[in-house]
């Protein structure tokens, strides 16, 4: 009996009875992170990458390059919905199933209220939220806020992207209570560039509950090249 496949690989277009091909996924150059015990910190291209960050430990897919990017671009600009799903299986796959010690709660980058407002859509939610539901995490988008709405980050350099960052979190009084209550959650944005916004992040939430654990997660790192 011939299959008919109906659903087509995101990458490749071919038809596919996952959202991204077995040669695909085979096709990707994935960190080792095996090899760098679930910290790509000892990674020295990583650690290279992210030498101004305070964050002690870091976790993610890939290098962000063709055809993460285009997935990535797609779900952030697009609001392409089914490449989330397939990032997070992927990401759930090879980072989450040999993980030694799994947070207790993921913590997505939020965007200010404007911005999400205007936009309607958090690719960084989206993603956590299928992470969470793959991986049976649970995700919290209500501890952490932006109140500070920062322009596009992308042209400045580290230095301005730090200062236009300053207090760009935080956590409300009600939330503190909850956020003493755990001592180990993941921290999660889709790429990580400078780590500048997730720095900001780690230490606002370190500021309010200074024992906890704060894994950093992301689908890609822009590595220096
Ligand atoms: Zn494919």
């Amino acid at each position: 009996m011939k299959i008919i496949l109906s659903q087509r690989c995101l990458v490749c277009k071919q038809p596919s009875n996952t959202s991204i091909c077995h040669y695909c996924v085979d096709d990707f150059t994935l960190f080792d992170i095996d090899r760098y015990q679930h910290n790509l910190m000892f990674s020295p291209n990583v650690h290279r990458s992210l030498a101004k960050v305070d964050f002690p430990q870091v976790l993610a897919l890939a290098d962000y390059q063709w055809p993460l990017s285009k997935l990535l671009i797609g779900l952030k600009f697009s609001k392409h919905v089914p490449n989330a799903q397939a990032l997070a299986a992927v990401f759930v796959k090879y980072c989450l199933n040999s993980i030694p010690e799994l947070p207790q709660l993921i913590i997505p980058i939020p965007l200010h209220k404007n911005r999400y407002l205007n936009r309607k859509f958090n690719q960084s939610i989206e993603l956590a939220k299928h992470i969470c539901k793959l991986g049976q995490l649970d995700m919290d988008t209500s501890i952490l806020t932006r109140c500070k709405s920062t322009s596009a980050q992308t042209d400045l350099s580290a230095a301005q992207r730090n200062k236009n960052l300053r207090n760009a979190f935080e956590v409300s009084e009600a939330s503190e209570l909850r956020l003493k209550g755990y001592n180990h959650i993941a921290l999660f944005d889709d790429v990580i560039t400078t780590g500048s916004t997730m720095n900001c992040a780690y230490h606002c939430l370190r500021k309010h509950n200074s024992n906890l654990r704060i894994d950093i997660w992301s689908i890609c790192i822009t590595l220096v090249h």
